[in-house]
């Protein structure tokens, strides 16, 4: 079950027992290419304030009891983990936490932690979502983004979501920046194609902006319940800099410089691989047909450009680019025959023949190709992903280019 869900429908349980809720609840993406996790590989955590101890094994009850109701345990995929943590925050939590978004953690490293910090941890099946528990706890947010989450009643589950597109629009022209990634060129972005509880998600930069933008969306179903979600979404977290591309290992996500070593070329499927190089080694970047016209801009790149690539190593050991600056674009030329006494370019008049001019029959033997600089369709800077391709935890360049917005 979607675990946002999962954690609405705990917090109105809680609530209603007259239980009080600390700050927003968090919604923690973890590492995008961890090989086993969720779709995307979120967890969710909160704080209770309880005065007693029997109104905290009465919360407990109540999440585990909720937990177990809506957990879909019959689908091999899902193996639910909650933990209960009473104490400060300490250095290895947060450690932990960022080594859970950014690379990879074993089952075991997670319950060792819990153990050793006191925290108490609940497995269902293989347990496995323990780790993005403890982390969705521990997890610094020196940036944030909201998320507002708007549901759909049980009875809607899998028919086609229905909200009126215009009114999308219009929120996001009355909204945007503060609110983003609601239209991909031009289309409704905000609802997810999975048959989830979720009828729509809008992210922003605070929740007031979110409750505006909510306002201004006409739903033509149903909305079951709300809830606004502190989030690490949209702060390029899961990313580390690396200054050597031979340090770079599977499954962790990184920001890495480098000078284009090859003319990038597309394979079956649509997708266009190009390959990075610096002092210490060579790697194959890619960006993927979901990607769409993002593609368009990698293609353009030649060899010698400068570039600074952000994305994350899949298991075959390619990065898949999610962004990308193009630092410095290497002049590049063409050689062309020269040019005859009348203006005329020349064509070749044979191996070794030399050139001949097709309009006034001008020969030459000897002369040196013409060196032109071939003009090119891309500038430097900054180039994304198209908000359908982009992932939970990808900043988008709205974010990076209004540093105010960015509050790391
Ligand atoms: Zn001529």
């Amino acid at each position: 079950m979607c675990t946002t869900y999962v954690c609405a429908v705990v917090l109105e349980k809680l609530k209603s027992c007259g239980m009080t809720l600390k700050g927003e609840p968090r919604l923690i993406r973890l590492n995008p290419f961890a090989p086993y996790k969720t779709r995307g590989n979120g967890a969710v955590s909160f704080r209770l304030v309880l005065d007693n101890n029997q109104t905290i094994r009465r919360a407990k009850q109540i999440i585990l009891d909720t937990v177990e109701e809506l957990s879909q345990l019959n689908d091999p995929r899902t193996n639910p983990g909650v933990v209960f943590y009473q104490g400060p925050m300490t250095r290895d939590l947060q450690e932990y936490s960022m080594k859970t978004v950014q690379c990879m953690v074993t089952l075991e490293e997670a319950e060792n932690l819990a153990q050793k910090i006191g925290a108490e941890i609940f497995k269902y099946k293989n347990g496995r979502g323990v780790i993005g528990a403890l982390a969705a706890i521990g997890c610094p947010l020196p940036d944030n983004t909201y998320e507002l989450i708007a549901y759909r009643e049980v009875n809607n589950y899998g028919k086609v979501r229905r909200i009126n597109e215009d009114s999308v629009r219009l929120m996001d022209h009355e909204t945007y920046p503060e609110t983003f990634d609601n239209l991909d060129e031009g289309y409704m972005a905000i609802t997810p194609h999975t048959p989830c509880p979720v009828l729509y998600g809008i992210r922003g930069e605070t929740k007031e902006a979110l409750y505006r933008a909510q306002e201004m969306i006409r739903s033509e179903e149903p909305i079951e319940r709300v809830m606004v979600f502190l989030t690490n979404q949209h702060t390029d977290m899961h990313l580390q800099a690396i200054d050597r591309i031979a340090g770079i290992e599977k499954y962790q996500c990184y920001v890495v410089k480098g000078v284009v070593n090859s003319n990038p070329h597309v394979i079956e499927g649509g997708h266009v691989i190009f390959n990075l190089k610096d002092e210490s080694g060579e790697m194959e970047c890619a960006a993927y047909e979901p990607t769409k016209r993002f593609r368009d801009s990698v293609r353009e790149l030649a060899p010698g450009d400068e570039v600074t690539i952000y994305g994350g190593i899949g298991n075959k050991g390619t990065l898949n680019v999610e962004k990308m600056e193009i630092l410095h674009l290497k002049p590049q030329y063409q050689y062309l025959n020269p040019r005859c006494d009348c203006g005329k370019r020349m064509k070749s008049a044979g191996k070794d023949k030399g050139y001949k001019c097709p309009r006034c029959g001008g020969k030459l033997t000897d002369a040196p190709k013409e060196k032109v600089e071939i003009a090119r369709n891309l500038d430097e800077g900054f180039y994304e992903v198209p908000t359908s391709a982009r992932r939970h935890l990808s900043k988008p360049l709205v974010r990076i280019r209004d540093e105010s917005k960015s509050k790391g």
